[in-house]
């Protein structure tokens, strides 16, 4: 067998400690996934004050405790606690930085949660929690092969470890992943100094005269990896989807590739999740209809025989298409469908949402607010699960509604159009309903397609075993990362 790699996983959110979307899955199921393989990989994240200490047995570390981390002209303390990312098959250790100004005082993990504004000082909370990642390695004496980074919240990583940290890391390699090109910490130009980089460093953290740690991972990083093949073809394409980068990202395109994302079996699984009315798999999707049930009841809506129910689960923002629901709603609910949602983001779709649901009492439901209990229920209980992106790096959901035997509905973009193939009646072939330009009409087209196969019980039944054989666990896509890394290595 090949020597296990050392690695270190910097992330931002990883499950269950912090979470706001498929980031924080990932970034539990791969270490994990990459631990099985053998690896010594270990995770890195900040405490946010909403982390509970107790539930998540977090404790400290002697060595650890109180060193100085310098940000712009003021020198802050850390405290790096301990705890694990744990399943039944394995563990990780995870390193959990504390700074009381910082982490603590905060119980949003990027924004208040009272007013949803972002925190005035995320420049200097990444920046400080950046430093804190490669200071806590040579405390512990511990320079991993491999140092993997995740978004923009450990762009400066890489950019640290090239230049003030480049001795110590001289061995390592670095691994930069892009989950969402959307968000790329861009900072004001006062944001600069505060990373205390020298001059010559500067053009390759910056863009228009700002801060820009995603700029930054990508420049100073061995391999620069999105999570699905169509999204790196598409910010290497289109100036709109890379976000004002594209020259940068064109710059590196030989060393960036996509790897899809894969599905954590023993989380999101219809035969052993616990959270769901009654379990099933290929040979029982007849017992959906008990979360089902469940499901409608949660909502407040009547349970019809013949109608089909779609779910949505999703942060409330523009790359989602919620616009696209709300243009078409008078046509959408005139058809034989319910429709749940749970989500939570921009108050004017939330509003926008909420009145759908006032004007159709008995066919649309609304939940606001993030209740991961409730997702593995809508995946369970809806026959269909919406998805009309203006864009999609990965998407997790739809991977979900697939294991779940639950009809996926997408716009054909990123790891969506990875995953999702538009059902064949005449073929057999096909997992769901896809629909190809970013348009209300277009949307309500696959959603008719949808509702029409789903009038004909044995036809519907294929296109819900097609989903259900698909292999998406995360075995495929951990060992694509291995080979990666040890492709660097050799
Ligand atoms: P993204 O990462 O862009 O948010 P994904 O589909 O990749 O989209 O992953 C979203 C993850 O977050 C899924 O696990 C989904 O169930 C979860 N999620 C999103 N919004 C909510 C919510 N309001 N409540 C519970 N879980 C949510």
């Amino acid at each position: 067998m090949a020597k296990p790699l050392s690695i270190l996983f910097v992330s931002s959110e990883i499950y269950p400690f912090a979470k706001t979307g498929g980031l924080a899955d990932v970034s539990y199921s791969l270490p994990l996934a990459l631990r099985e393989l053998g690896h010594d990989i270990r995770v890195m994240m900040p405490k946010y004050g909403s982390i509970s200490e107790r539930k998540n047995r977090i404790h400290e570390i002697n060595r650890l405790r109180d060193f100085p981390i310098p940000v712009g002209d003021t020198e802050w303390l850390a405290t790096v606690k301990s705890s694990s990312v744990n399943n039944p098959r394995s563990k990780v250790q995870a390193y959990i930085t504390t700074n009381q100004n910082y982490f603590e005082a905060k119980k949003g993990f990027y924004s208040d949660p009272l007013t949803g504004i972002d925190y005035p000082d995320n420049d200097e909370r990444f920046i400080f929690f950046n430093r804190t990642v490669l200071e806590t390695c040579i405390l512990l004496g511990w320079y991993p092969d491999i140092i993997h980074c995740n978004d923009w919240q450990t762009g400066l990583v890489p950019a640290f470890a090239r230049t003030e940290y480049a001795q110590e890391f001289k061995k390592a390699k670095i691994i930069y992943t892009i989950h969402n090109f959307g968000n790329q910490g861009s900072f004001p130009s006062d944001s600069i100094s505060k990373t205390r980089m020298s001059e010559n460093v500067l053009p390759t953290i910056t863009h228009n005269d700002r801060l820009n740690f995603m700029k930054a991972g990508i420049a100073y990083s061995d391999r620069i990896t999105t999570v699905s093949p169509t999204y790196c073809a598409e910010i290497l394409k289109n100036k709109q989807s890379s976000n004002g980068l594209i020259a940068v990202l064109k710059e590196r395109s030989d060393k960036m590739l996509g790897i899809l994302d894969g599905v954590d079996m023993l989380t999101w699984n219809p035969k052993i999740d616990p959270l769901i009315a009654k379990n099933y798999d290929k040979t029982s999707v007849s017992d959906k209809v008990y979360s089902k049930e469940a499901l409608l009841h949660r909502f407040r809506l009547p349970m019809r025989s013949n109608t089909p129910l779609i779910g949505m689960i999703s942060r409330l923002n523009e790359q989602k298409g919620i616009k696209l629901i709300l243009e078409v709603a008078d046509q959408l609910f005139a058809e034989n469908l319910q429709f749940v949602l749970l989500g939570e983001g921009d108050p004017a779709l939330e509003s926008g949402l909420k009145e759908i649901a006032a004007r159709y009492p008995d066919k649309a439901s609304v939940k606001i607010g993030f209740d991961d209990e409730l997702a593995h229920l809508i995946e369970a209980g809806a026959d269909m699960f919406m998805m009309p992106s203006l864009y999609e790096p990965c998407g997790l959901n739809q991977q979900y509604s697939l294991v779940y035997g639950t009809v996926p509905i997408v716009r054909s973009t990123g790891g969506l159009a990875d995953t999702v193939r538009e059902f064949s009646p005449a073929t057999g072939s096909g997992n769901g309903f896809v629909f190809q330009k970013f348009d209300s009409e277009e949307m309500l087209g696959a959603i008719r397609r949808a509702i029409a196969m789903y009038s004909q019980t044995e036809v519907w039944d294929v296109v819900v075993q097609n989903g259900m054989n698909e292999d998406l666990s995360w075995g495929r896509s951990a060992r694509q990362y291995s080979d990666l890394y040890r492709s660097l290595i050799k």
